[in-house]
């Protein structure tokens, strides 16, 4: 039986406790309860882990592919052999169901296992220049990269902010939501175990403002790496713009899934109910407006009324659990809110809109429909389980609707016509698109968004080169 471990932060391989430091309550989603304590890193422990990440810099730049190739590989065969501890630890402090956070182990080892690949890949060029001259552009690593990774995939998200900046040659300096740290100490636990020097990766925790102002602060620092709200994401960029540190923003979005009328209803409805209640639909990628042909409106919505009716509430840790509780009150405040608002501008609440329970911070699943534009939860990311189904005419209408807001990261076509396919492809703003699947991640595939839903991407090649800056280099 998994127990909850005790907390520390990682700072040059050494696993510093409390002390007389201030703590951070880490909380079970499910019943509230506390349990356990966190260490909030002082001005102290922060100059510290910067100038270990200085001398972290200085020696993995120096590694070899190899070498950094075997210790993502090393990473994920243990992750492997540590699935079920880190998954069961993923589900109390987060609260998603078990078999979600073993697919976000699966994920991280896939990456690491990718990018151990990509270590080999790292290619730069030979310009044509006459003989007897040699001109070649190089990639190096960045410097020492600061990363926040949230807490809504609490596995995946450190793998992520991890993996890119070791397998360039970085040094980085993770805080991971002082709401889900055990998860993130786990993944770089793995990492460490198999070979990573105790310079190059730490884990600090602490009030966020203060650790982003104090590291970004530093002329150490070369590069920010943050996955959050679009608030805080604009905020940081300042900061960086300071120390004129590079960004990948991962950002909001409020995804929008267009449903014609010659799709296959019943696989898109099988594929969207999945895609929203999956983590309590606190997903950046999240499918959220649905904007359906009129033909088929009260087919889908019906459909996913029954879809939302279907899910099984409860603990993560609970066999046949399909939606656990929202991480942390914050959310279903957030859901209250938002459905009060749109229900008073006139959206329909076909299902949903209560907190379940007394205890923990479940919240039912939501269907609204016929959600008039000018409420809230039409421009504000509800990072819930909520869907909110409008009519429409026509594509034109339906493809301006995806565009209106200045998002983009994921959307999602569904549709048998091959040629309006294409146009969607062209026409949508976003990052990624999905056409009749929501499968838009993988190791090998960049990850990212468009206007306020930031830029750069994580993962695939691109999540590597994002850590490494072009050099030319000109031979007389
Ligand atoms: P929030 O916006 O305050 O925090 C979002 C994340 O940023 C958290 O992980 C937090 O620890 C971090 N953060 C906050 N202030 C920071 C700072 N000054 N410096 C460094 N990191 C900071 O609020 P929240 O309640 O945690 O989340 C609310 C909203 O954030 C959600 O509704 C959603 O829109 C967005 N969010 C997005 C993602 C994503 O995957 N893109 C993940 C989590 C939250």
């Amino acid at each position: 039986m998994t127990e909850y471990p005790s907390l520390h932060m990682i700072i040059d391989g050494e696993k510093v406790t409390a002390g007389s430091r201030r703590t951070f309550d880490v909380v079970n989603p499910a019943t509230g309860e506390s349990i356990g304590a966190l260490p909030l890193a002082d001005a102290a422990d922060l100059d510290r882990a910067l100038e270990v990440a200085r001398r972290g810099f200085a020696l993995w730049r120096k590694s070899t592919p190899q070498e950094r190739a075997s210790v993502l590989s090393g990473a994920a065969r243990l992750m492997v052999e540590r699935s079920e501890d880190l998954a069961r630890i993923a589900a109390m402090e987060q609260g998603k169901p078990l078999a979600e956070s073993r697919i976000e182990v699966m994920m991280n080892v896939g990456l690491f296992n990718f990018y151990a690949g990509e270590c080999s890949r790292l290619y730069g060029r030979e310009l044509v220049r006459p003989v007897g001259q040699r001109s070649t552009v190089r990639w190096e690593p960045v410097g020492p990269v600061a990363a926040f990774a949230p807490w809504n995939f609490p596995l995946a998200n450190p793998g992520r902010k991890l993996g890119a900046p070791i397998a360039a040659g970085c040094s980085v300096i993770m805080k991971s939501a002082e709401e889900t740290p055990a998860s993130a100490l786990g993944v770089l636990q793995c990492l460490l175990d198999a070979g990573l020097p105790k310079e190059v990766a730490q884990a600090v925790f602490g009030v966020p403002d203060e650790v982003s102002r104090h590291l970004l602060g530093s002329p150490i620092i070369r590069k920010l790496s943050f996955t959050g709200s679009t608030t805080v994401g604009k905020h940081l960029a300042k900061l960086a713009a300071e120390n004129m540190q590079r960004t990948t923003m991962e950002l909001g979005g409020h995804g929008p899934v267009l449903v014609f009328d010659d799709a296959d209803i019943d696989k898109a409805l099988e594929t969207a109910v999945g895609g929203k209640f999956r983590n309590c639909g606190q997903v950046c990628v999240s499918p959220t407006r649905f904007i359906v042909k009129e033909d088929v409106f009260e087919k889908f919505r019906d459909g996913f009324i029954e879809g939302a009716k279907r899910q099984v509430i409860g603990s993560g840790l609970d066999d046949g659990v399909t939606m656990g509780p929202m991480a942390n009150p914050r959310r279903p405040e957030a859901m209250d809110r938002l459905i009060a608002d749109a229900t008073d501008k006139g959206a329909v609440l076909d299902t949903g809109g209560t907190r379940v329970g007394n205890r923990g911070y479940f919240y039912a699943p939501t269907v609204l429909s016929e959600v008039p534009l000018d409420a809230d939860i039409m421009t504000e990311e509800p990072f819930g389980p909520v869907a909110l189904i409008n009519a429409f005419s026509n594509e034109d209408d339906m493809i301006a609707e995806a565009n209106r807001l200045p998002y983009g990261l994921a959307a999602y076509g569904w549709t048998s016509d091959v040629q309006r396919q294409r146009r969607l492809a062209d026409e949508i703003e976003s990052g990624m698109i999905g056409i009749n699947s929501h499968m838009i991640g993988g190791a090998d595939a960049p990850f990212g968004g468009v206007q306020w839903s930031g830029h750069g991407s994580e993962d695939g090649p691109e999540g590597v080169r994002a850590c490494m800056v072009v050099k030319a280099v000109h031979e007389g």
